[in-house]
């Protein structure tokens, strides 16, 4: 490992960890259990905390019923039965204050770990025993092992000193593992610096090869602080760079549209005159019921210089149920047509798509469009359907519509995207409900869209979804999309008041509450507990809860029933009967989590509350309080862990989407969002997304900064290491000159 140019990370990648002094086969094996296979891996992996030796808690100063760390050698260990017959084992620690004794329940293991000169870190509660200070079932954390092979090296005594995630199962202490990586940074020397130094300073980030020092090897408490910084960056900055690149090589190879939209256009307001050749933009805007609020108006803007421009739009506009993305939806497609193209609106479910069509319909009725085919020189806008639910006959007919122009505006599912579908002109496509549709849909669909038309130009895309996004989290997971939000609700809409009712006599409230809005004519929907299993299983329990409701608290009203194991018509007869009142209630698995739009239903009650996502209850209480009635959420059920409860209770305390979502993104973990687009050894280990906002924000104006200089052309070792954060393929089409 002597070599006197500085070392990339490419480089400390190909170091296997047998080279390593005290690796020899059976640790090889045992770092290899925990994916450690090289230097890199080594010094990627980072402490999980520190302590400060030379700042030891005294044990006599330990305070019953607080949290403490305390960082002691074993003196002695021993096991016996308790009367209950759990195994106990007891341990006295020691440091330079006192001794203190450590029990552990049901972890006979501990005596065999423990033995005395063991020196360990144990974490918990001090609890009081008969007058003494006691822990119990602590967290524990060997830091030094009790052979001499695993103490052979004392120079780390004595200072602060990284705690790592030790794995009892490969039979790693920390100690040893802090061995490795001191030795490794030890013989790498000096680490190559990629990034150019002048962003260094403008955001006082350390080099890196302090960074790997800081973090590994500090030498007091304040070190791991700007290490961390650094190394955060660089997690943010590589991720950043491939997103920017990413976009781009999508403009380059892109023939986009430039559609004839006028910002002054969103002016127009209700009531206003407008000539009969005026925009349908404009005409549709004068003619609308509302004026625009501020946040609609904003990102209209946001739209209207996508669609002007020359390079293809990818946007993602965010808004929470009931915020009007609708409105802006149509006004988009419509800027297609105002440039005799067409435009697609796609949505996840056919129940969705057909409630779109309907209401698109209703929506733009009255506009017309040049046509010069026709005697009077123009016609209604042609809008159609297209699902897999279609007829042969009819869907014919919209496919030769979609290839003549003689359609301006189709709606369906991913039906859309299917072989035989093409259009004249595709302008702008609008997918509503984007979780429902992957990463690789919305590149397929994007594809498609070029593709399936035969004007062979790029539509532009807007992209929906009323599931909030943190910001944060949007510019990793959508780094590639630019992003609208719509902030703000349309005027005069109640909160909806949310109640848990976790009592029985709560419970009897909810329902008499229920039968009263149902006499002032309202509506309820009755969502039943999420089944695991099948879904017929779920439907089979939707079944018998519609009976028993109908029996007991509900007696006496209409009661309908609405599952997913419904053929489509049955389906539509239910919701449709429940719009026009003659049922007054709907018993409901999920299926009407999305989209459903029922003005008077003003109650919803969700059973077994607790088994919903945060996000998707928030989904679920969307669905009412749509009209100008009071809406009202209930919640029932009780949770059986605390996790199960903080959802609730954020739920009753907040109706905003976006703080729910950063609520949910903190009790469930990054790594459930970020998930999906893991990839090899990349992305986010240090990083966090809720504490690293600044530095995020600031990797990401570097990348785009680079990106856009084209400063990576000057710098083959910044390329060098993405190439090794993504696959060959990728790399191929990212970095070809
Ligand atoms: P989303 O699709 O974002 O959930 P919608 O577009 O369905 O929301 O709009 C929700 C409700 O708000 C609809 O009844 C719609 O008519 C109404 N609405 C939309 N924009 C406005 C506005 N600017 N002022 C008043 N009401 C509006
Ligand atoms: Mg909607």
């Amino acid at each position: 490992m002597s070599e006197l140019s500085p070392r990339s990370l490419r480089r400390l990648g190909e170091i296997p960890v047998s080279q390593l002094r005290h690796v020899g086969d059976k640790r090889t094996e045992a770092l290899g259990s925990l994916g450690i296979e090289n230097v890199f891996d080594l010094l990627t992996l980072y402490p999980r905390r520190y302590i400060d030796r030379t700042k030891r808690v005294d044990v006599s100063d330990l305070t019953v019923g607080e949290e403490a760390a305390i960082f002691g050698e074993v003196r002695k260990v021993s096991s016996r039965r308790t009367k209950q017959g759990k195994v106990m084992v007891e341990v006295v620690v020691g440091d330079d204050g006192g001794t203190i004794k450590i029990v552990f329940f049901n972890q006979a293991w501990r005596e065999r770990q423990l033995q005395p000169g063991v020196m360990a870190l144990f974490f918990s509660k001090v609890t009081d025993y008969k007058g003494q200070r006691q822990m119990t079932n602590p967290v524990v954390d060997v830091i030094v092992g009790a052979t001499p092979e695993q103490r052979d090296d004392g120079s780390r005594v004595g200072r602060v000193v990284a705690i790592y995630p030790a794995s009892g199962k490969a039979g790693l202490t920390s100690w040893e593992l802090g061995g490795f990586i001191e030795e490794s940074l030890k013989r790498a020397g000096p680490l190559l610096d990629p990034v150019p130094s002048a962003v260094l300073e403008s955001l006082s980030l350390v080099d890196r090869t302090a960074s790997f020092w800081g973090i590994h090897l500090p030498r007091n408490e304040e070190e791991p602080l700007p290490a961390r910084r650094r190394l955060v960056f660089d997690e943010f900055l590589r991720l950043q760079l491939l997103l920017a690149l990413r976009r781009r090589r999508l403009e380059e190879s892109a023939t986009g549209i430039s559609h004839s939209i006028e910002v002054s256009d969103l002016d127009v307001g209700p009531g206003a005159l407008v000539g009969a050749d005026s925009s349908l933009v404009r005409r549709f805007l004068s003619g609308h019921k509302f004026s625009l609020t501020r946040a609609q108006r904003r990102v209209l803007e946001e739209i209207a210089h996508d669609l002007a421009s020359p390079l293809p739009m990818h946007r993602l506009l965010q808004g929470d149920v009931g915020s009007g993305k609708t409105v802006v939806a149509l006004t988009s497609l419509l800027a297609a047509i105002d440039g005799s193209r067409q435009g697609a609106l796609m949505a996840p479910t056919e129940v969705l798509a057909e409630q779109h069509l309907a209401s698109l319909r209703a929506d733009l009725a009255g506009l017309t469009r040049p046509d010069p085919d026709v005697l009077a020189g123009e016609r209604p806008l042609a809008i159609h359907l297209l699902t897999g639910r279609v007829k042969a006959k009819e869907r014919q007919f919209v496919l030769d519509g979609l290839r003549s122009g003689a359609i301006d505006i189709v709606v369906g599912t991913h039906a859309l995207l299917s072989e035989d579908v093409r259009f004249k002109a595709l302008g702008v496509i609008v997918i509503d409900e984007q979780h429902r549709f992957g990463v690789e849909q919305r590149a397929i669909l994007r594809e498609k869209g070029r593709l399936h038309s035969m004007e062979a130009a790029d539509p532009d895309l807007l992209v929906m979804t009323a599931t909030p996004i943190p910001r944060t989290a949007a510019m990793v997971v959508f780094g590639d999309l630019e992003r609208s939000v719509l902030d703000e609700m349309p005027r005069g809409r109640l909160p909806i008041v949310t109640r848990w009712a976790r009592s029985s006599d709560a419970v009897e409230d909810c329902w008499a509450h229920v039968r009263s809005e149902v006499a002032e004519g309202r509506r309820v929907f009755v969502v039943c507990p999420l089944v695991e299993g099948s879904e017929r299983v779920e439907a089979t329990s939707a079944v018998e809860e519609r009976t028993r409701l109908a029996l007991n608290e509900l007696r006496g009203l209409s009661v309908g029933l609405l599952h997913g194991q419904m053929k489509g018509a049955e389906k539509d007869e239910v919701m449709a009967q429940f719009r026009a009142g003659e049922l007054q209630v709907l018993v409901a698995t999920v299926v009407i989590e999305v989209g459903v739009d029922v003005p008077e239903a003003s109650v919803m009650v969700i059973e077994d509350a607790w088994r919903f996502g945060l996000a998707q209850l928030h989904q679920l209480r969307g669905r009412v309080g749509r009209g100008s009635d009071q809406g009202y959420c209930y919640l029932l059920g009780e949770p059986p862990s605390g996790d199960g409860e903080a959802r609730l209770q954020a739920l009753v305390d907040s109706t905003d989407g976006f703080a729910l979502a950063e609520i949910d993104l903190a009790l469930r973990g990054e790594g459930t969002l970020l998930g999906a687009r893991q990839r090899g050894r990349s992305d986010l280990r240090l990083a966090s997304l809720q504490d690293d906002e600044e530095l995020l924000i600031a990797a990401r104006d570097v990348a785009s900064r680079m990106v856009h200089d084209d400063a990576l052309a000057s710098n083959p070792q910044l390329v060098d290491e993405l190439r090794l954060f993504v696959d060959e393929d990728e790399a191929g089409y990212l970095f070809k000159s």
